[in-house]
């Protein structure tokens, strides 16, 4: 028995997009989200996908991390919202986007509310004379 046509997502013109039910299309959205994630952490890890400022290297709690702190501004010029995105348009555009770095979330989260990551800091007291 078919299920009924309201189990799954339909174009704007009323046919189904795609011929898998909803459950299975999250799923789905899911597992391609987490693989443009690593793939990305990948390539701006550069093999070696751990957080360039503490070593974090929990795929979970990498994220990437705008060097130029022009990541609201990036995000608008791609004209897309949120995150999810950002990582299939980094695939799609085959990672031509240079100014990335693997960074963990504490670290990338204390760069954006304070300018440096408390572990930065401490590194450059220590070596101040
Ligand atoms: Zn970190
Ligand atoms: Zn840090």
């Amino acid at each position: 028995m078919e299920k009924p046509s309201s189990g799954f997502y339909l174009q704007s013109d009323g046919r189904r997009s795609f011929s898998w039910c909803r459950e299975c299309n999250n799923r789905h959205r899911v597992a391609r989200f987490r693989e443009d994630r690593y793939l990305a952490l990948a390539h701006y890890g550069r093999g070696d996908i751990r957080c360039r400022c503490c070593g974090e290297s929990k795929v979970e709690f990498l994220a990437l991390d705008h060097v130029n702190n022009d990541g609201g501004e990036h995000r608008r010029a791609i004209g897309k919202k949120g995150g999810n995105s950002f990582y299939a348009w980094l695939r799609k555009t085959g990672y031509t986007y240079e100014h990335l770095v693997v960074a963990c979330h504490n670290c990338n989260l204390a760069r954006a509310m304070y300018g440096e990551c408390p572990h930065q800091t401490a590194r450059s007291s220590k070596l101040a004379p």
